[in-house]
């Protein structure tokens, strides 16, 4: 008998009949005799439909036309939560329901009856510790756990979320704590592609990739899996298969881990035998390009625009700054997430006298596109690969970031899929 911890995701669990779908799976795996705890997202659409309500009934968008950007996030998060956590709720109910129709145990728990705790970082919490006694008690008796994702307990009693896609974060963190021997991820994919294959055809499905290259593209815009997931399993050394719930069921009566080449396995670099320099390209929209004209060339500067900006709790990714002219001035190019871009300029414009600047400018019609592979650490040169191919389609870029096993460009929006096909061409990844 193996412990195990089953996601599903929002396409999976979009209607009653897609739920049923998802019991089956939880059967195949309950018949091959395992003890499992399901995780479940919010029909599909359902959270984005719940966001719209609270910004409804906070009068978002009239409140930005009347004050500007001040006030444009500034409602409570604790009721966002309380509102936006509802979706999984059903779900949980609805998936439990199903299993005890098909003649097996199982219960439903949000995220307070566990208790799954959280910091009271409202909208997108960090969880602090999961009390899985009773829960595992009750599933190696045989009752299938089915767990609301997405949502804890704050600190004060109070309900949080993890963060668009956070449901990913619940079933591993639960895993951990269950010291699961596995946590399927079911999706719509049937495992994580080189790149994402809704842009790229070519792309293909990686049997295994490390947790370290998951990472990069995780937080580098593959929203596959959800980037605190995979620094948590990283972390914890949770064995996670990411694959598609619309895949059969039925494995002639076995469970996933008696079949072959299903999904991808996110796990440690050593167990990878081959290995290509690059091993995938990931892309994101969602940032924005915030520049200041005309800075003082000095000491601390950089210090008056960041300290700011940190403390409105705004992350800065990419980070530019120009060679100074006159020796006096520069200017200083940075991204933050879209979703900051009103409150980045607002905090910089009450701070303009401190910094001193000729003019702030701010812009969304930027794409991130990153190459990400292990195998960058031994070889020289991908960089220069990657810039000269991008110069060839007169794709300009506008910032470059890298770490040990990435490189990120910063490029017109408009050229985004053609920068990630040719980068999937360039190093080899197009499936043949
Ligand atoms: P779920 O609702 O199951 O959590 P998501 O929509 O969050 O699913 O994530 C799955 C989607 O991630 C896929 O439909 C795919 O378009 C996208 N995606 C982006 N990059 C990749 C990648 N490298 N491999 C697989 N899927 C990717
Ligand atoms: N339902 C939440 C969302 O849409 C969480 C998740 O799906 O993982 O972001
Ligand atoms: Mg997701």
């Amino acid at each position: 008998m193996a412990l195990l911890v089953l996601k599903f995701g929002g396409t999976s669990v979009a209607d009653v009949d897609r739920i049923r779908n998802a019991a089956s799976h939880v059967k195949r795996e309950v018949d091959a005799g395992h003890a499992c705890a399901v995780v479940v997202s919010a029909m599909a659409g359902h959270t984005n439909q719940l966001v719209a309500l609270v910004e409804q009934a906070w009068g978002f968008k009239e409140r930005r036309k009347q004050n500007g950007a001040e006030v444009s996030a500034q409602y409570d998060g604790s009721e966002y939560d309380a509102v936006v956590s509802s979706g999984e709720q059903v779900t949980s109910g609805l998936l439990a329901l199903v299993l005890q129709s098909l003649g097996m145990r199982a219960r439903s728990w949000q995220g307070w009856q566990i208790p799954l705790k959280t910091d009271s970082a409202h909208r997108a919490a960090r969880i602090t510790g999961v009390a899985v006694d009773e829960l595992k008690a009750r599933m190696l008796e045989g009752e299938v756990a089915v767990v609301a994702g997405f949502q804890g307990i704050a600190p004060g009693n109070r309900i949080s979320t993890l963060g668009r896609g956070g449901s990913d974060t619940s079933a591993v963190a639960l895993a951990a704590a269950l010291s699961a021997d596995r946590c399927d991820i079911y999706t719509d994919v049937d495992g994580v592609y080189t790149t994402d294959p809704r842009v790229v055809p070519k792309a293909h499905r990686l049997d295994k990739i490390s947790y370290e290259e998951m990472l990069e593209m995780a937080s580098q815009g593959a929203k596959v899996l959800q980037t605190r997931s995979v620094e948590l399993a990283m972390q914890k050394g949770v064995r996670v298969l990411v694959r598609s719930s619309f895949e059969p069921a039925d494995l002639g009566g076995k469970g996933t881990d008696a079949a072959e080449g299903l999904g991808t396995l996110v796990c440690h670099e050593d167990e990878i035998v081959e290995q290509n320099v690059v091993s995938g390209i990931a892309y994101a929209r969602d940032e924005a390009k915030v520049t200041l004209l005309k800075i003082a060339d000095k000491p601390g500067v950089a210090a008056q625009v960041f300290c700011p900006l940190a403390e409105a709790n705004i992350n800065v990714d990419m980070i530019v700054q120009n060679v100074s002219d006159d020796g006096r001035h520069t200017d200083l190019t940075f991204t933050v997430q879209s979703a900051d871009l009103d409150r980045a300029l607002e905090v910089l414009r009450k701070a303009k006298e401190s910094i001193g600047y000729l003019d702030l400018r701010g812009s969304t019609d930027i794409a991130k596109v990153s190459a990400i592979g292990v195998g960058m650490r031994s070889h020289a040169g991908v960089a220069a690969q990657m810039f000269s191919a991008l110069a060839e389609k007169g794709i300009n870029i506008e910032a470059i970031s890298t770490s040990e096993i990435k490189i990120s460009v910063l490029i017109d929006a408009a050229y985004a899929e053609l920068a990630v096909r040719t980068l999937h061409s360039l190093f080899g990844l197009d499936s043949r």
